[in-house]
């Protein structure tokens, strides 16, 4: 009868202890986002640091000297347009999808 009731005690503590390691694994999982896109040329997963929501920002790209000079370059042969459909050709300004602050900025430079 004794040992019975320390088996069950001894289940109560290890069910308890897991319930612990859980919730301990639970807090410590870090969300490792980042919330500055500066750098990126494409659509990333971002946490705003404004609003903490997190998802994918919206890119606006704005064709800066080097786009102009890229499609001076290719108009002999006629794809002088392709540089302003190229991200990484122009600057890039990262916003986030819910409260629209600018959470990042990539500048085009091929210096
Ligand atoms: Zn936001």
């Amino acid at each position: 009868m004794a040992s019975n009731y320390q088996e069950q005690e001894s289940l109560y503590h290890q069910n308890l202890n897991h319930q612990i390691k859980d919730n301990l694994e639970q807090q410590q999982t870090p969300i490792n986002l980042p919330n500055d896109l500066s750098g990126e040329y494409n659509s990333t997963e971002v946490q705003c640091a404004n609003c903490r929501k997190i998802g994918k920002s919206q890119i606006r790209c704005e064709a800066n000297k080097w786009t102009c000079l890229y499609a001076c370059v290719l108009s002999p042969i006629f794809i002088c347009f392709v540089p302003f459909f190229i991200n990484s050709c122009q600057d890039v300004y990262h916003k986030c999808p819910n409260c629209q602050i600018q959470i990042g900025f990539t500048e085009h430079n091929p210096c």
